[in-house]
């Protein structure tokens, strides 16, 4: 294990009604808020009329509705600018990781003479940021306790990362009845992409690494059994509880601390994104059974075993290739019956720039060097002409 610095920042207050007490805590900020938001959905469930209900005129509230999944830059720049203008103590970002993104971008723009895409080149350029608060409306990300932001420049064809301690939310409220409401599509984009953050630590270079992948075993059986349930019933509420905690200790740094590395499936599907903008937990699940095979190897295989072992219950067999190919093949055949697009054909995306977007995501990722199994740019485009059909 490698040396870190783990802390949990945010404050969670976790349940049904927890969102009653959104005034006590954005109190302590301050009285102008900028709440953000996206398409619409917050107004659909009425949680916008209640937060409005809420701050009454206790506040002063100043809105950013619009905020696209896969967020743009163009966004981040409208926020920070309403901040500036309006001199905005606290920003209440409510919905999901696009949203969240966007908002601890705005934060940081505040006090950045630049421009924040800057912050995708550059994460320490990230000195100072408003507090963030947030209501998260759908299990996913983990950005709900991180200080992770993914941004779209659609100008470049760039979708980029930035990451800092500064931006982590203070609070974050989640209350499982929110994610009632997610569609079947958005549920099983939010279910790959839990597991995928997971996966993204778990095969990866570090040894001796038991308590990190306990966790993340843990977790990936939890979305498994989950899943199903939630997709069945949307209002399941301890499937909807379980899928959402999940989501936040996925990525909040208790299962990639102490841990090096780059991510692999993260980079390809940033691509996918950002040429064809196809909704991120989608686009990962279509990648990863399609990079496990291709990185399947003598040296892989025994981790691959351990996670068809571990957690989708495989017998130990002394061939120790047939469980790890079996861990595989389980890993696409749930994500297929879960109802998930299992190509890229279905997703709208045919060959023509398969080439052009593995130049980009080997010219954004160092995954020569750094991935859990080296890929170059020929890696690369094999992984994605393996996930066309
Ligand atoms: P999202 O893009 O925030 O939302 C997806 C869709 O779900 C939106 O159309 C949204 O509608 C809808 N939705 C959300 N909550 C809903 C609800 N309760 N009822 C009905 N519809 C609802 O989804 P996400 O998967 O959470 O975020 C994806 C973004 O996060 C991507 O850009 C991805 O790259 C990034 N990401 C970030 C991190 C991180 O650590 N920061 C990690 C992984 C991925 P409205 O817009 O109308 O609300
Ligand atoms: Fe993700």
């Amino acid at each position: 294990m490698e040396n870190f610095n783990f802390k949990a920042e945010t404050n969670i207050l976790f349940g049904k009604g927890q969102v009653d007490k959104l005034p006590n805590v954005l109190s302590s900020f301050g009285k102008n808020v900028l709440l953000v938001y996206g398409g619409g959905s917050i107004k659909r469930s009425g949680l916008y009329d209640k937060i409005n209900q809420l701050l009454g005129d206790d506040f002063n509230l100043f809105e950013l509705p619009g905020v696209e999944p896969n967020p743009r830059i163009e966004t981040v720049r409208k926020g920070a600018a309403l901040c500036k203008e309006h001199n905005i103590d606290v920003c209440l970002a409510v919905g999901g990781g696009s949203t969240i993104d966007c908002t601890k971008a705005i934060a940081a723009a505040r006090f950045y003479q630049g421009d924040p895409w800057d912050f995708t080149q550059d994460s320490r350029l990230v000195k100072e940021a408003l507090p963030i608060v947030t209501i998260l409306t759908i299990a996913a990300t983990g950005s709900e306790m991180n200080g992770g932001s993914v941004l779209t420049n659609v100008e470049t064809k760039e979708k980029l990362s930035f990451g800092s301690r500064k931006v982590v939310p203070k609070v974050s409220i989640l209350d499982p009845t929110l994610t009632f409401s997610v569609p079947t599509y958005q549920t099983l984009a939010g279910s790959s992409d839990i597991l995928s953050h997971l996966f993204e630590n778990y095969f990866n270079k570090t040894p001796n690494t038991m308590v990190q992948d306990g966790i993340a075993e843990g977790l990936m059986r939890t979305v498994y059994h989950y899943t199903p349930l939630a997709l069945k019933n949307p209002e399941d509420y301890d499937a909807r509880a379980n899928l959402m905690w999940a989501s936040s200790l996925a990525l909040n740094g208790l299962t990639g601390s102490g841990k090096s590395g780059i991510w692999s499936c993260h980079g390809m599907e940033h691509e996918l994104s950002a040429y064809y903008d196809i909704t991120h937990g989608i686009g990962l699940a279509i990648i990863t059974p399609r990079w496990m095979q291709h990185i399947l190897s003598e040296e892989t295989a025994e981790r691959f075993a351990m996670f068809g072992r571990r957690v989708f219950d495989l017998e130990k067999d002394d061939d120790m290739m047939k469980t790890a190919q079996k861990a595989i093949e389980l890993t696409y055949e749930t994500f297929k019956e879960w109802g998930v697009p299992m190509t890229l054909g279905e997703v709208g995306i045919d060959n023509k720039l398969l080439e052009e977007m593995a130049e980009q995501t080997i010219k954004h990722k160092d995954l020569a060097t750094e991935a859990y199994v080296s890929l170059d740019k020929e890696d690369v485009l094999a992984i994605f002409e393996a996930s066309l059909e």
